[in-house]
């Protein structure tokens, strides 16, 4: 059924304009109509009361992790990780070993069912699961679609558990992008050998396709590459074709050198930054000068509250990084462009928000930005319109049962900690 948001304040997302409107979103039609009063008594149409509401383009995540959404409250592992290898290897290559279809599907809904709660209508994620690797896409693309999340998934392909499962990921993602649009995963250059990497550029390069990985996201990256390959990671990656393709995503790029930001800015390709995420491994600081326009943000599995990170990638980057109220808004909103851009469906301006925001301040298309920065949160996100469809009313997801998938979800992270608890390295 459409869905007529009456008497809005619209933003236009772009411009930041304010307008008062009657603004229709339909499915399959992925730009809105503004209609009139009189439309507004048309039968067969959902109607929204948006009196002294706020509206808006929804939001959408750069760089997430399904595969985490269970680890919320779980207990320490046995060894306190000292630098980021340990906390990889004691921490998430311990938790992702040990998923299986249940807890995936879990994860997934969990995780959609946030994302559309602080607003978000558009995921892409990065998933691990070595020991359940086949259909794995599959599973979080129903997932997501069950709650009405739009996405572009991809599998992380790594040699880290050996070369079958490597293998397993390659076919994992060609099966997934015969019929889906996704991306080809990495895990990162430290854990990607060559024959790998040319595999899965192979399979980019087939599929009409980008690469999605994680890029310097702590110096070890670096230190590995130069030893082991002799040149830098950026270096590696783009003499191995991975930067080809303007669909591809670099996550994180903390440590880099002058030719390699040169690299990416003239390259096309998109840097996302997960500074909260980088703020809890204690990896360091993101710093966007001299990368160019294309940053977007993501939360790196820490959360799905995107307007939670862009503020803290504006105060983290107020010692650390040339950010502003602008470039902060410009890096949480270049997703967009990143999808229309490729052409990815999902993203359409029959996405929509409606924040229930009574400001003690006059809001207007001046000052707008302070109140992204400084007043506006997900707590505000009241209802959320995902291609045209009412997936979220009064802060209540309609398209699925909330409780009865955190139940499933608590019962199924206990299982994970136990099994977890079994595993060598963890409690
Ligand atoms: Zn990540």
């Amino acid at each position: 059924m459409p869905v007529l948001l009456k008497n809005a304040t619209f933003i236009d997302w772009q411009t930041l304009d304010f307008s008062n409107r009657n603004i229709l979103a339909e499915k399959n039609k992925s730009e809105i109509r503004f209609v009139d009063d009189e439309f507004c008594e048309t039968a067969g149409i959902q109607v929204l009361d948006c009196t002294g509401k706020l509206v808006t383009k929804s939001f959408g995540i750069g760089h997430h992790h399904v595969y985490s959404a269970l680890s919320r409250g779980m207990g320490a592992p046995k060894k306190n990780p000292s630098g980021f290898l340990e906390i990889l290897k004691y921490i998430w290559w311990t938790l992702d070993k040990c998923l299986n279809e249940k807890m995936i599907e879990s994860s997934a809904l969990v995780t959609a069912m946030e994302c559309a709660r602080a607003g978000s209508t558009f995921v892409i994620d990065h998933h691990a699961s070595p020991f359940a690797v086949k259909g794995s896409l599959n599973i979080i693309a129903g997932a997501f679609e069950k709650v009405g999340v739009s996405h572009l998934l991809c599998y992380e392909i790594s040699d880290r558990d050996k070369m079958q499962i490597a293998r397993e990921g390659l076919e994992e993602t060609e099966e997934y992008l015969k019929n889906h649009q996704g991306l080809v995963g990495l895990h990162a250059s430290f854990t990607v050998g060559d024959s790998t990497l040319k595999a899965a550029v192979d399979l980019m390069k087939r599929y009409n396709s980008g690469i999605h990985i994680h890029v310097a996201e702590d110096i070890y990256d670096q230190e590995m590459c130069i030893r082991k390959y002799g040149k830098r990671v950026v270096k590696r990656l783009s003499q191995a074709g991975v930067l080809d393709s303007k669909k591809t995503i670099l996550a994180h790029c903390l440590h880099l050198d002058d030719d390699e930001k040169e690299i990416i800015r003239t390259s096309g390709c998109r840097v996302v930054e997960n500074c909260e995420s980088n703020l809890n491994n204690n990896v360091g600081y993101f710093n966007g000068k001299n990368l160019g326009e294309n940053i977007m943000l993501g939360t790196d599995g820490m959360h799905s509250d995107m307007l939670q990170s862009a503020k803290a990638a504006f105060f983290v980057g107020q010692r650390n990084d040339n950010i502003n109220y602008k470039s902060s808004y410009q890096r949480f909103r270049n997703i967009h462009h990143y999808i229309n851009e490729n052409e990815f469906t999902g993203d359409g301006e029959n996405n929509l928000v409606v924040l229930d925001y009574n400001p003690p301040t006059p809001v207007n298309k001046d000052n707008f930005l302070g109140h992204f920065l400084f007043g506006i949160t997900s707590n505000h996100v009241n209802d959320v319109i995902s291609n045209g469809k009412l997936i979220v009313r009064d802060r209540k997801i309609l398209t699925v049962d909330e409780d009865e998938i955190l139940n499933t979800s608590r019962e199924q992270a206990i299982l994970l900690w136990e099994k977890m608890a079994k595993a060598k390295v963890y409690k």
